[in-house]
């Protein structure tokens, strides 16, 4: 039936054809870990910043993506417009050094924020080339921290106090933590509100992650209520194999959602970029590596309640 209004406008619209049924959600398409792909959205652009949702990078095994992480979901972050920290608390210095620092040439440090009250973070802090995001830069003076430390008072919240006061400034601290259980990793844990434990997509990772949740649950029973932990993340997977599949697959069956639904694929792209000095998100924007730091940085603040 057709009719005009008062207004000879057009005529009211009409209802379209019923829309063929969607799939169902195990028929979705399935992403890496073997679950339903959810769809990250950009979120909201932020009005105002702070205070800061702060979180470790941890895993007690060298060479399983920490550095990597901390710099490009950093840069992903800023690209997001959050004011991003990076805290690098390794004396080796290695994120420091993928963003173009080179440790030995530093006169102060993490180190001196942790051991000298006289020292402000505005003495210590450094910008990276990438916009919205900043440096504490670290080299081997921090592990003389984690001996004198020991002596100290409060000694697992000497993080803590540092970073406390400049929470307001920034909206995402990322700390990028040495290879081993330590104080200074204990310091990490007490600071954060969060802890994010990437994983090299092989066998033997599995291994330790149960003594690194052991860790965590004392931290968060004696030190840190606030503690939780954001996700497990995959990296350096190579979909090729059957062997990296597995990996996955066995870590979503003994850790369920806690497992990142990004993960991180293995390419030459990221070593090629530390040697720049820079993130993978400006060394190669396009790449699938930056795209998948991007996904992971929506994924995180979605899971912090920060999107
Ligand atoms: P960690 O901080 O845990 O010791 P890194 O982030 O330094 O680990 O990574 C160890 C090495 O692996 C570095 O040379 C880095 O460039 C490389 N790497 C990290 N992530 C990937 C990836 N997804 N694909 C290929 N190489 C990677
Ligand atoms: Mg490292």
């Amino acid at each position: 039936m057709y009719y005009s209004n008062h207004f000879g406008g057009p005529p009211p619209p009409v209802d379209p054809p019923p829309a063929p049924p969607g799939p169902e959600p195990d028929e979705r398409l399935l992403g890496p870990t073997g679950r339903p792909q959810p769809d990250f959205p950009e979120p909201p652009v932020l009005e105002s910043h702070g205070p800061a949702t702060i979180i470790a990078m941890c895993n007690q095994k060298g060479g399983v993506g920490k550095t990597t992480t901390t710099i490009n979901l950093g840069a992903a972050l800023a690209e997001l417009g959050r004011r991003v920290l990076l805290v690098d608390f390794d004396p080796q210095g290695s994120l420091s050094v993928g963003l173009g620092y080179n440790p030995g040439d530093l006169d102060v440090s993490i180190y001196n924020l942790l051991m000298h009250s006289d020292v402000t973070l505005d003495d210590v802090v450094c910008k990276t080339n990438v916009a919205g995001m900043d440096l504490l830069p670290s080299n081997i003076d921090l592990s003389a921290a984690e001996v004198q430390l020991v002596q100290e008072v409060a000694r697992e919240q000497a993080l803590l106090r540092v970073l406390e006061p400049v929470r307001s400034e920034y909206d995402v601290v990322l700390i990028d933590c040495q290879p081993s259980l330590g104080l200074l990793t204990i310091n990490a844990l007490t600071a954060s509100d969060g802890v994010i434990v990437p994983l090299e997509c092989e066998y033997f990772a599995l291994r330790g992650v149960a003594l690194l949740k052991d860790t965590i649950d004392k931290v968060s029973e004696r030190l840190n209520p606030r503690l939780v932990i954001v996700g497990l993340l995959g990296t350096m997977f190579d979909g090729r194999t059957l062997h990296a599949r597995e990996v996955l697959q066995t870590l979503v069956d003994g850790w369920g959602d806690d497992v990142f639904h990004t993960v991180i694929r293995r390419t030459v792209k990221f070593s090629d970029s530390t040697v720049a000095g820079e993130p993978i998100t400006s060394y190669a924007t396009a790449s699938p590596g930056a795209e998948a730091y991007r996904q992971l940085a929506r994924e995180v603040l979605i899971r912090c309640h920060a999107a």
